[in-house]
């Protein structure tokens, strides 16, 4: 893991806060930037990106009736499988 402490580097903590805004192109370009660098170098963000997509494409696939999802657990469940991976995680019920 690469962690250059630089101002123009984005944190974790920044980095959670926007994603979902990110991945729906709803962000400035440069913090589209930030992001995108900092999802590189970080594996923890890496995944819990990669499952955003995933539930947005399952979303997407739903066409019309799409039910409140609660997501709160999603990002419960994207956290444990940063932290477990895969194979030790459930998915949400
Ligand atoms: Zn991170």
């Amino acid at each position: 893991m690469r962690f250059r402490r630089r101002s123009d580097e984005a944190s974790c903590r920044e980095v959670s806060r926007v994603l979902q805004a990110y991945l729906d192109g709803q962000v400035d370009e440069l913090s589209a930037r930030r992001v995108t660098r900092h999802l590189d170098a970080c594996r923890r963000c890496g995944l819990e990106a990669e499952v955003y997509v995933r539930i947005k494409e399952a979303v997407g696939r739903m066409d019309g009736d799409v039910p409140s999802l609660p997501l709160a657990r999603l990002r419960d469940f994207a956290r444990r499988l940063a932290e477990e991976g895969p194979q030790a995680s459930e998915p949400p019920a």
